[in-house]
């Protein structure tokens, strides 16, 4: 069996052109969706990510302001800054790159953006909201595979779905989202045992592990929809998931690319919650 593609890059051109049109709409009242970002230091990974944000804001027509700070800023200064695009009605999505220099608490600065502002999902008035199914702002990359395996037609109902990872950013909010799509859920990490013998029952399996293609076919269970959620530099300079994906595509049913699979997805995410701020604040109704 050789597996069907999904192809994140497709589906997200999809949501954007949809969103253009939202964001069009909105103008027309007045409204236009605004995004900051807040970069530290000179991480060229954060670098691209924020570039790949801002791109698709300018595709969207989201209004977007980018600050660019260097590392010696003080935990100060940054909360400074985040409260003064709280405050801000022209922003309506405030996001702050991680990672941050070691410094600066990480907590503090997420506890600092407003919640009505949170629009990567991190704040735990969001993260609470998501866990009782509460309507919140989803975290994007979660998000983004729910809907990439949505839109290739699968159920997700009923199926058992392993997620690898259980990081706060994608594992735990990931496997929480498969549950509240009715998916029996396991969550592996670094000490399960015989991981092989738990990813071959998983009917969708989610890798989010930052491990160069650690995993090959002999843990995959045969159709099994397989989402790639690493990013991986090879020693070739080639940017490569979690997954093998060569030889996984020849036992999977479905798989995702890396790149342009759940990388687009993620920032495709960021502009809809930025748009759906807007919309809040805004007091119009949400999707
Ligand atoms: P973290 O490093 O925070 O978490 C990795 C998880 O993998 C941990 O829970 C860890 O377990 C688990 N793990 C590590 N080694 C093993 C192993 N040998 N067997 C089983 N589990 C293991 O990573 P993130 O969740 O932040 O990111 C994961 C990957 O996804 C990275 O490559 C990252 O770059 C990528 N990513 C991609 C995004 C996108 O938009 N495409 C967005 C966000 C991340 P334990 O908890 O026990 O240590």
């Amino acid at each position: 069996m050789t597996a069907t593609v999904i192809s994140g890059k497709e589906v997200a051109d999809d949501i954007r052109a949809a969103l253009r049109e939202e964001v069009n709409g909105l103008k027309q009242h007045g409204i236009l969706p605004g995004l900051a970002v807040i970069l530290i230091g000179d991480d060229p990974a954060s670098h691209s990510y924020v570039k790949g944000k801002i791109k698709g804001c300018e595709e969207t027509g989201i209004y977007s302001e980018v600050v660019y700070k260097e590392a010696a800023i003080t935990e100060g200064e940054l909360l400074d800054l985040i409260e003064a695009f709280n405050e801000n009605p022209n922003i309506h999505g405030i996001l702050v790159q991680l990672p941050l220099p070691a410094h600066i608490s990480e907590k503090a600065v997420i506890d600092k953006i407003r919640a009505d502002k949170d629009v990567d999902g991190f704040t735990p008035v969001n993260v609470g909201n998501m866990l009782i199914g509460n309507d919140c702002y989803l975290p994007c990359t979660p998000h983004g595979i729910i809907e990439l395996i949505k839109r290739s037609g699968q159920e997700i109902s009923g199926k058992h779905a392993v997620v690898i990872g259980r990081s706060n950013i994608v594992g735990k909010p990931v496997a929480m989202l498969l549950l509240q799509e009715n998916a029996t859920v396991t969550i592996a990490h670094s000490r399960t045992q015989d991981l092989a013998s738990v990813t071959k029952q998983a009917d969708i399996l989610v890798v989010a592990v930052g491990r160069a293609e650690m995993i090959g076919a002999e843990y995959i269970k045969p159709g099994a929809i397989v989402i790639d959620v690493g990013v991986n530099r090879a020693a070739s300079g080639k940017l490569v998931g979690d997954v093998q994906f060569e030889s996984v595509k020849e036992a999977a049913g479905y798989i995702t690319p890396v790149p342009r699979g759940v990388g687009p997805m993620t920032i495709t995410m960021l502009l809809k919650n930025t748009v759906e701020a807007a919309k809040r604040l805004a007091g119009l109704p949400q999707q």
